[in-house]
């Protein structure tokens, strides 16, 4: 069957695609220009990519469009939708026009171009971790957050946030409120299901030319291994976290799993601190002797609320790899991108 994934040239979505095509299903991506389709598909096609003949991106320079993001969804049987900022390099009077609009009206969006077509049986939104969590809280130790959970903030708490994180944890939850209220007040023929991913770590196979553009999450790790053997282990913050193929794993997995009901997943492996990021990394020869020491052994896990994904574990059979594996392929990635 057919699978449109809005935002095809992200971190996540090259995976998402990636796997589909391993699963034998065929894609339709979106982005935005040109350029970045060809970027795309030259991308995927060196991570040597499995199907790539199945593969078809469209550019959809404004996907807020109703007419211009319905074509696209021409005889495809389920959308997985991706794009929305996940940047914090927006600034105060920006954050409605930057975070709050694509997010929201883009997930509104593909609601009601997915309830024009028929042929669309299961709508999937890339939410997030911020949009179950309350930041406000602070450490909450103890505190085992579920899919239950949601986080408070509204439009209005996006457009006027101090500061950009809280704007795009606004963007997040007011996007995925918005695709449960469209069920709740639309018969629609699709099943919505709603992934709440932890921060995405993980090897990068979407078109990235040096380390200036890397995505949001996988800076976290950048910033610990580039901190310099003198240099302070950055803090932790959100420290839930999850593999990007494991993420694309469960993405797919949502597209055939038995339930008949709209679903909310949340997906984290466990808790991490950067001191453990930092403590993997110094155990592979080319970091041993850059990445700084901290205090070895140090963890956040019983200091921290933590997040339970057992929904996703069983009604998906997932299990997550470790972040040992998550990050020394990822480091060694990058490693070899500050060398070229
Ligand atoms: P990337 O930054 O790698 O990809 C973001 C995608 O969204 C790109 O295709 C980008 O296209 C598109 N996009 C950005 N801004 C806009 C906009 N204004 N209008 C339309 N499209 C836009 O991010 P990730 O792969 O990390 O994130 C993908 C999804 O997963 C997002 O919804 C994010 O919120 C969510 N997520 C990510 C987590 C993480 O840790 N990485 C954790 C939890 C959720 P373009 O290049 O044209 O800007």
């Amino acid at each position: 069957s057919l699978v449109l994934v809005t935002g095809g040239n992200g971190f996540i979505a090259a995976h998402c695609i990636a796997t589909l095509l391993r699963c034998n299903y065929r894609v339709r991506a979106t982005v935005r220009s040109a350029e970045k389709k060809a970027l795309t598909l030259q991308a995927l096609s060196s991570a040597k990519v499995e199907n790539l003949s199945q593969l078809e991106i469209v550019v959809v320079s404004d996907p807020t469009n109703l007419g211009a993001l319905s074509v696209t969804l021409s005889g495809c049987q389920a959308v997985v939708h991706l794009a929305s900022a996940f940047t914090y390099d927006a600034l105060p009077g920006e954050f409605e026009e930057r975070l709050m609009i694509p997010a929201v009206k883009g997930t509104q969006i593909v609601c009601e171009a997915a309830k024009l077509h028929p042929t669309v049986r299961r709508v999937v939104v890339m939410s997030s971790f911020a949009s179950v969590y309350n930041a406000d809280l602070g450490l909450q130790p103890g505190t085992v957050y579920t899919e239950k959970d949601w986080c408070p903030l509204t439009y209005e708490n996006g457009v006027n946030a101090a500061a950009v994180p809280t704007a795009y944890r606004a963007s997040k939850v007011v996007a995925e409120r918005a695709a449960w209220e469209y069920v709740r007040d639309h018969r629609v023929q699709f099943q919505l299901i709603t992934l709440c991913p932890g921060m995405v770590f993980g090897r990068m196979i979407h078109p990235i030319s040096s380390l200036s553009q890397l995505n949001a999450s996988n800076q976290i790790v950048w910033q610990v291994l580039s901190a310099g053997k003198d240099g302070q282990i950055p803090p932790t913050k959100a420290p839930v976290w999850i593999d990007v193929e494991d993420l694309a794993e469960t993405t797919v997995r949502t597209l055939t799993f038995s339930g008949v009901g709209h679903e909310r997943f949340l997906v984290t492996q466990g808790s991490y601190d950067t001191q453990e990021i930092a403590d993997i990394a110094r155990s592979s020869p080319v970091a041993s002797r850059r990445v700084p020491v901290g205090e070895p052994g140090k963890r956040i896990a019983n200091t921290h609320y933590s997040c339970d994904s057992s929904k996703a574990q069983m009604m998906l059979g997932m299990k997550f790899r470790s972040l040992e594996e998550s990050i020394l392929p990822l480091a060694e990635q990058l490693f070899n991108m500050e060398m070229h």
